[in-house]
């Protein structure tokens, strides 16, 4: 089994759901005693939460890339950034290790585009929703990207900052989201990205009518894929 790199702490709410499913896939393909082989490397989320707001992302992308050659020094063999976000510095972090990074939005277009789905509503953090560095991912793989309209992106954002990233749950944000969703797709959306790995702790694919899209189990079952390979 291949050691899987988890760069974590984005925040740890999510961080301990991809630490969960790792060990639950393994456990599932390999039975018995068998649990994943990975390491984790958990920031200290006030420091980039500043960084974002302060828009000093190659500052953020410099500590994450140093905290990845960590990783990578310590013995992954393939690395997963534990947040959709913070792949703005995909580059920065990939540039600085020689292992795989697998990137969230490529394996989530995948999941998409195996679904037979076209367009696709998109729910994140403001920085994932508004800026380019996901959407034109997701258009290169060839999906045309749905997104809230501002009141709603807001919402989003603020329930993602304020109640996800601390461990809250509440039935009202539930609710919702279930209406920002169903507006989606009266705009087209044939499904919706997850696009936060904490929003699998609020949604699940009883809150829709059409197929989610959970970032943080694609990306995870996507490396526990490639760590059992060889198996
Ligand atoms: N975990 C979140 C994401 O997937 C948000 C926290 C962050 O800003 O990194 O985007």
């Amino acid at each position: 089994m291949k050691t899987i790199g988890l760069l974590g702490g984005m925040s740890w709410q999510s961080t301990t759901q991809y630490y969960r499913l790792a060990n639950e896939l393994v456990a599932a393909r390999l039975g018995g005693f068998h649990s994943a082989q990975c390491l984790l490397y958990s920031v200290d989320f006030a420091t980039i939460e500043r960084m974002q707001k302060d828009d000093r992302w190659d500052d953020a992308g410099a500590l994450l890339a140093s905290a990845a050659k960590d990783i990578e020094a310590g013995g992954a063999d393939l690395l997963l950034i534990c947040t959709n976000t913070m792949h703005r510095v995909y580059d920065q972090i990939a540039d600085a290790v020689s292992i795989p990074v697998l990137h969230v939005v490529d394996v989530t277009a995948a999941a998409i585009r195996n679904a037979g789905l076209s367009t696709i509503g998109l729910l994140g953090t403001a920085f994932t929703m508004e800026q380019s560095f996901y959407r034109d991912r997701l258009a290169s793989s060839g999906l045309d990207v749905v997104t809230p309209d501002d009141d709603e992106r807001a919402l989003v954002h603020r329930v993602i900052f304020d109640e996800l990233c601390h461990g809250v749950i509440r039935d009202e944000s539930r609710e919702a989201f279930v209406g920002v969703i169903t507006r989606l797709v009266e705009r087209g959306a044939q499904g919706v990205i997850l696009g936060c790995t904490e929003l699998e702790l609020l949604l699940s694919s009883d809150d829709a009518d059409v197929p989610l899209f959970p970032t943080t189990r694609l990306h995870i079952e996507a490396a526990v894929d490639q760590a059992l390979a060889d198996s």
